[in-house]
């Protein structure tokens, strides 16, 4: 009998009743804008951001409307000019070089290594380019960040981290999102935490924080904030900086509160749904297990692998008997992009000489989400899955190839 797994890739979790209830509350009272508050009123809003900053251990947080949003806000608040270079990574999501693109300054692109992380020797290489690191921890996967940091302090490069699949997971025990010098992460409902659209901006900077609280919108109400600056770190920049909106509002906060409060238990089941998966792929001739390093904490929302040096038609075979099995794989490598597959060529906006090394790793990257809504009897349904497809696809090629 051929299994068939009858699941939803897209199907997040309900969100909890509390967020439910505290979002009633907020539509019952009207009071949706973070800054329309009645006379002792702390908005739903200030009270996430103080959360937020509490969760990752940082001094100020500001919550926005996404993710990208968040990370447009870090550059401008760092003083990024049109026309600027900014060191990105070849291997992540549009929203990445989109921010950059948004300023008008240029993304320079640093490759990809076989463990899904930033290349640091490329990265090495380049380092005299720019003046801005937008990292992007692509798919949860944390490179040396240890090395990364003393690279970039080396070079005079300030470095912002793209934490959208990283919320709550951490390099040698410190919380992604606070090795550089800004942090910005994703409340998108396929991330994390789920208000539909939202971001967070966090900083130990008052400066950059100041100029990112003006850069959202606060119409000098600043001071209804809990994890902003003092309003001393205003003082010049109030009038320096522009407003450009894109602030968090309070039904999105209500949402989002009962959410990070239980992050640490949602990543927990999500590690517990990776490993499974892990397991049942390991050992699969072909295919190459993406290993993580004893640094790492991860949070196993999505699982990739590699299909490393197959010929496209193979890779293809596969993702097309996988998905007849009901199994929804992703691959980075076809010539055009699909969905959320696009990669630094894709980008063309962003001119860019091809990089032969990272090529030859997008092209073998296979990847998968991890909704909370499988069961891990789900997990080991789908990984026997794509075992049998792998494997059958493999043994053709090999003989094919004898
Ligand atoms: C989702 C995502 C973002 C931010 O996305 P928004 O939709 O703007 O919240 C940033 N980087 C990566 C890698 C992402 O996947």
């Amino acid at each position: 009998m051929t299994e068939i797994f009858k699941g939803s890739f897209t199907q997040q979790e309900p969100i909890p009743e509390a967020g439910i209830e505290a979002a009633l509350t907020v539509l019952r009272h009207g009071r949706l804008h973070r800054y329309n508050t009645s006379a002792e009123e702390i908005s739903e809003t200030a009270l996430l951001e103080q959360e937020f900053a509490a969760a990752v251990g940082a001094k100020y947080c500001l919550a926005v409307a996404s993710g990208g949003y968040a990370m447009a806000t870090a550059l401008r608040a760092l003083g990024v000019q049109p026309g600027d270079p900014v060191l990105s990574n070849a291997f992540t999501l549009a929203p990445v070089p989109g921010a950059v693109a948004a300023l008008g300054a240029t993304p320079v692109f640093v490759g990809v290594t076989e463990a899904l992380t930033i290349d640091l020797d490329d990265l090495r290489a380049k380092a005299g380019q720019a003046k801005v690191l937008l990292l992007s921890h692509m798919r949860g996967h944390i490179c040396d960040m240890d090395a990364l940091m003393a690279i970039c302090d080396a070079a005079g490069i300030k470095v912002i981290e793209d934490c959208a699949h990283t919320m709550g997971a951490a390099w040698n025990g410190v919380p992604s999102g606070r090795h550089g010098l800004v942090g910005c992460y994703s409340c998108q409902t396929y991330k994390h935490v789920n208000s539909g659209e939202g971001g967070f901006l966090v900083t130990d900077d008052p400066e950059v924080a100041a100029r990112a609280v003006m850069l959202s919108g606060s119409y000098m109400l600043y001071e209804r904030h809990l994890a902003a600056p003092p309003k001393e770190a205003f003082a010049t920049i109030r009038y320096e900086t522009p407003n450009i909106s894109g602030r968090m509002d309070n039904l999105r906060a209500a949402i989002l509160r009962p959410q990070v409060a239980d992050l640490a238990t949602q990543c927990a089941r999500w590690n517990d749904r990776y490993h499974r998966l892990e397991a049942g792929l390991r050992g699969t001739p072909g295919l190459t297990v993406i290993d993580r390093p004893e640094e790492e904490t991860i949070v196993g929302s999505s699982i990739q692998f590699l299909l490393l040096d197959w010929a496209a038609d193979d890779v293809r075979r596969v993702l097309a008997r996988c998905a007849e099995r009901g199994v929804e794989l992703k691959w980075f490598g076809a010539p055009e992009p699909l969905g959320f597959t696009s990669r630094y060529d894709s980008w063309r906006y962003a001119e860019t000489p091809q990089m032969p090394d990272s090529d030859r790793v997008l092209a073998g990257i296979v990847d998968m989400r991890v909704p909370l809504t499988f069961s891990l009897e789900d997990c080991d349904l789908i990984a026997r899955i794509i075992r049998a497809e792998v494997g059958a696809v493999y043994q053709t090629q090999s003989t094919a190839a004898e």
